[in-house]
């Protein structure tokens, strides 16, 4: 089986330019940033995305996060962040271990928003709310 990347750079077998680590949860620069700072946070144990996460770890995760956001202000000159997950290849996850994206902002244009509205239909938000409240536990 092909060895994951991020297993990988958990286990300090492949290189990364790392700003957080303890036993559970690391952070480092995405090798390909969207924005200057770019940076993954990551589950040190493999497991796929939001699907099958841990509720405890995923809450790691987003501590980190909102640690590492606050501070990007200062470092970075940035004035947002946006939080990015991709669960599934149909939502563009490429890295098949859980990884959620910090992206700091410096300006609207920089990125393209990802989404234009797909329907204005009163009558399927309110079904499609209905199906949820139904089926959340
Ligand atoms: P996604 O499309 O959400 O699966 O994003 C995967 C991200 O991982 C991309 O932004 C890549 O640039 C990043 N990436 C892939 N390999 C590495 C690596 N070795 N070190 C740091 N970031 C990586
Ligand atoms: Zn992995």
């Amino acid at each position: 089986m092909e060895k994951c990347i991020f297993c990988e750079i958990a286990k300090h077998n492949l290189p990364a330019n790392i700003v957080f680590e303890d036993n559970n949860v690391m952070a480092f620069a995405d090798i390909n940033p969207a924005t200057k700072g770019h940076i993954l946070v990551i589950p040190r144990k493999h497991c796929l995305n939001l699907f099958d996460i841990e509720s405890d770890l995923f809450t790691r995760i987003f501590q980190l996060a909102k640690r590492i956001a606050r501070i990007m202000p200062e470092v970075l000159g940035c004035s947002g962040v946006n939080l990015l997950h991709s669960a599934g290849e149909s939502a563009w996850q490429e890295v098949m271990h859980f990884h959620l994206h910090i992206i700091p902002r410096y300006n609207r244009k920089e990125l393209q928003r990802p989404f234009i509205p797909h329907s204005t239909d009163k009558d399927e938000l309110k079904e499609i709310a209905r199906r949820i409240k139904e089926k959340i536990k």
